[in-house]
């Protein structure tokens, strides 16, 4: 248990406010920043004007945060020119690279500390220190410092983030996180269901189970549990209804785990599965560890154990020496796979990864002519799967008013489909029965049963 005591005069009357780069465990490690703060004292800032603190939580899995990043510290120069008390902290995957922290450091001088994804346990600490103000501090120690016990400030209600596995031991050659987010630490048994049990105390009703690599779970510690083990003793959790996961590697997707969630009750029918591209070569490249052929194999399994299930998938275009034929097989593969969904990105290289060392000569026109390409073969696909919907109806779990549409309120399917209806009454963290009117590629439109 962190005991922060000793810093709780830190926060007195100051207000924070954090900006959060990058995937779901970054926004949950915000989350644990914001409890952090708020046991030493601070409370939450409507805006960075309104703030004595600001922290930033940055990504580095491609160039785009990272240069979003640069941006904002820019920006808030004159904020700090204004504020003279205020204090910048920045922090996550970025930071954690040696070379950006003291890039930051160097370009970014109104910037007071400078942290990494290790540093959660020891911020108050390293507050103290930068509220000395003597220059900027840096910390990106790889420190064994326990994350259990942490307390989290939650942005949810009745939907939370639950870590189950840190790190990444795949070094896939294109990806900075295990540089990172260093090696695969697992969460004991113990301690996933005691947080689990205390979350559906509180009311919480799904849960999201998060690891770079959930399907590794428990691989790296002296017991005999998996992954497959910890789906089957949290779907018995009393009073959650929910229970997600992301994200699984193909490579160590057992029939074991795939039997766990056609079992589970409250195990949601959805599988987000990277595939990446759809050539072996290149996936031999990229140090997948799977073919094609091994990836459709899987697939098939999960469909035939899983009625209604859900995959969604990630793509990378344009990879060192992709030709035109390595992308017609993702092409391909894509039409075959049949994806309710896929995240297609341009490869974007890191530095200190092995793929940065290859040979990059595909024009970048090129590479957004594929992203376009591969956009268009999955949007048709996505609508026509969301069309087969039509006249079905599904259990929602209540998001609130819609983003889009104040009148209309959303819920989200266990397949994690989004469904916008009309209703007057207040459903937010509720579950119930629509039926779906109408399909949108990317969402779908209903009315309450
Ligand atoms: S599995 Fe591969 S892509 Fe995913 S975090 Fe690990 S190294 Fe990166």
């Amino acid at each position: 248990m962190h005991d922060y005591t000793n810093y709780s005069h830190l926060g007195e009357g100051k207000k924070y406010f954090t900006v959060t780069f990058g995937c779901q465990m970054n926004e949950h490690d915000s989350e644990v920043l914001a409890g952090i703060l708020e046991s030493i004292g601070y409370s939450t800032a409507l805006s960075p004007e309104e703030a004595d603190l600001i922290v930033i939580n940055t990504c580095a899995v491609r160039q785009k945060p990272e240069e979003k990043v640069a941006g904002l510290l820019g920006k808030l120069k004159t904020l700090k020119e204004q504020k003279k008390d205020l204090l910048i902290a920045v922090g996550g995957c970025m930071t954690q690279q040696a070379e950006a922290a003291a890039y930051v450091k160097k370009r970014f001088r109104h910037v007071d500390l400078v942290f990494g994804t290790h540093s959660l346990p020891r911020f108050p600490e390293l507050l103290k220190q930068a509220g000395r103000k003597r220059g900027t501090i840096v910390d990106i120690e790889e420190y064994p410092d326990s994350r259990e016990g942490l307390p989290a400030r939650r942005a949810g209600r009745f939907h939370a983030w639950l870590p189950v596995i840190y790190g990444c031991d795949n070094f896939c050659s294109y990806c900075v996180v295990p540089y990172v987010r260093g090696r695969e630490r697992s969460r004991s048994m113990e301690e996933v269901l005691g947080e689990a049990r205390s979350l559906a105390e509180q009311g919480y009703l799904e849960l999201t189970l998060l690891g770079q690599n959930v399907n590794s779970y428990g691989l790296d510690r002296a017991n005999s549990y998996d992954f497959a083990d910890l789906l089957t003793r949290l779907d018995r959790v009393k009073g959650l209804a929910r229970i997600r996961f992301m994200t699984s590697h193909p490579k160590d997707l057992s029939a074991r785990l795939i039997k766990a969630v056609s079992r589970g009750e409250k195990i949601c029918e959805h599988f987000h599965l990277p595939v990446q591209s759809g050539s072996n070569f290149i996936l031999e490249n990229m140090n997948r560890q799977y073919t094609r052929e091994r990836y459709l194999e899987l697939l098939r399994a999960i469909r035939e154990a899983v009625p209604g299930v859900a995959v969604t998938t990630d793509l990378i275009v344009g990879f060192p020496g992709e030709t035109d034929r390595d992308f017609a097989l993702t092409l391909e593969l894509v039409e075959q796979a049949r994806f309710d969904n896929a995240f297609i990105f341009i490869y974007s290289p890191r530095k200190g990864t092995r793929a940065a060392e290859m040979e990059d000569t595909l024009p970048r026109s090129v590479k957004e002519e594929r992203l376009q390409q591969l956009a268009k073969v999955q949007s048709r696909i996505s609508l026509e799967i969301n069309q087969a919907l039509e006249g079905s109806t599904v259990e929602l779990l209540g998001e609130g008013a819609s983003k889009s549409n104040p009148a209309m309120q959303t819920g989200r399917t266990r397949s994690n489909k989004l469904v916008h209806f009309p209703a007057a009454e207040e459903l937010t963290g509720k579950l119930f029965t629509v039926e779906i009117t109408e399909a949108r590629t990317w969402n779908l439109f209903g009315k309450k049963v």
